[in-house]
């Protein structure tokens, strides 16, 4: 039953389990029966799983391969680009993306897409108004070249091709990341002759004029108007393209 579902579906669901949500919860998530989540997280199904619980690093391997879960990838590229910063000082490099406490469910799905892509843990760590969700191993910088020294608005951000593929094909998970991070959805409330007429809009502001321009090729795949609303802030403000977006990102929760 079990093996019709490929490693990195059954890993996401785990990775969904441990932050606590429960067995019913990840079902649904994932729109899979409650007893193939129970098999996978609680149940003799797991010991499988556990035996490779090591997820080896797939750049360094020969030839490198595309991370195993490529959407839950792009998502965190999004996420890094926006929020995250790979230090390289430390020992070990520690991945770490500061999430405003006002959005749990972002904390999840940023822990969830860590340990689909390479995290055995994923630890938060706590500060005024915020949480770094943060997770340390040696092969990160491998899929996340652009790392570097100082702030990234002030270095070149280019992605290798094999990321480009990955964006390309998962652009809406991408904008997901980006705008989960450095964006916002905004709603514009308009009171004319008694009845409120409600503008919804979406901002995302970056001072990377190489990630604004990530922002902008990935809504131009989807197909999404935007326009710049200052050179550091892109908005989303047309009715049809609002609706395009709110089915990759909707408002932060
Ligand atoms: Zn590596």
């Amino acid at each position: 039953m079990a093996e019709r579902h490929p490693i990195e579906r059954r890993r996401r669901a785990r990775a969904l389990y441990a932050t606590g949500i429960g067995i019913a919860s990840v079902a649904k998530i994932m729109a899979l029966p409650r007893h193939t989540v129970w098999y996978w997280c609680v149940g003799n199904g797991r010991l499988d799983l556990e035996a490779q619980a090591t997820i080896p690093c797939p750049r360094c391997q020969d030839p490198p391969e595309p991370p195993p879960d490529p959407a839950a990838y792009a998502y965190l590229l999004g996420l890094y680009l926006g929020d995250g910063h790979l230090t390289l000082t430390a020992k070990t490099p520690v991945l770490r993306i500061a999430c405003d406490d006002k959005y749990p469910g972002i904390m999840v799905e940023a822990e969830a897409a860590m340990l689909a892509t390479l995290a055995r843990k994923v630890q938060r760590v706590r500060s005024v108004g915020c949480t770094g969700i943060q997770s340390y191993a040696k092969h990160w910088p491998c899929l996340f070249p652009q790392a570097g020294p100082g702030k990234k608005h002030d270095r070149p951000i280019v992605l290798e091709p094999w990321q480009e593929e990955i964006v390309a094909e998962h652009a809406g998970r991408f904008l997901r990341g980006l705008f989960h991070s450095d964006g916002c959805r905004a709603v514009n409330r308009v009171t004319k002759k008694g009845r409120v007429y409600e503008y919804p809009r979406y901002f995302f502001s970056n001072k990377s004029a190489d990630i604004m321009r990530l922002c902008q090729l990935a809504l131009n795949r989807l197909g999404i108007d935007w326009r710049m609303a200052r050179p550091d802030s892109l908005s989303v403000a047309r009715r049809t393209a609002v609706e395009m977006l709110d089915r990759q990102v909707g408002p932060k929760r």
